[in-house]
């Protein structure tokens, strides 16, 4: 792969790039290296909160999409026993019409 990218380059040739740039499609273990995975740390953790309070309703917000769908532990980094707080509390919101169940799509 190297030497063919340096010859590629010393040639500077349209046709030459073209050709470069298949290559580097077709190689998929590459491609998933480019973007390293950051890691994720949980919000409460990282404030030591230890138990999360349902009517602080703009930080649970937060953690709803905007169609008020719950995210999930995937895309927000909370730990498995924050989530669970974290989804406690916005179980009880809904219900206290603080949030909303769902909301129609635009
Ligand atoms: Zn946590």
């Amino acid at each position: 792969m190297s030497e063919e990218n340096i010859t590629n380059t010393q040639n500077a040739q349209p046709k030459a790039d073209g050709q470069n740039q298949e290559n580097t499609r077709t190689a998929k273990p590459f491609a998933k290296k480019r973007f390293e995975s950051r890691r994720k740390v949980c919000k409460f953790c990282a404030e030591k909160i230890d138990h999360i309070d349902y009517k602080n309703i703009q930080l649970i917000k937060s953690f709803t999409m905007d169609s008020g769908k719950i995210l999930s532990r995937r895309i927000t980094g909370t730990c498995a026993k924050h989530q669970r707080q974290v989804t406690q509390a916005i179980k009880r919101d809904r219900n206290l019409a603080f949030l909303a169940y769902c909301l129609p799509k635009k």
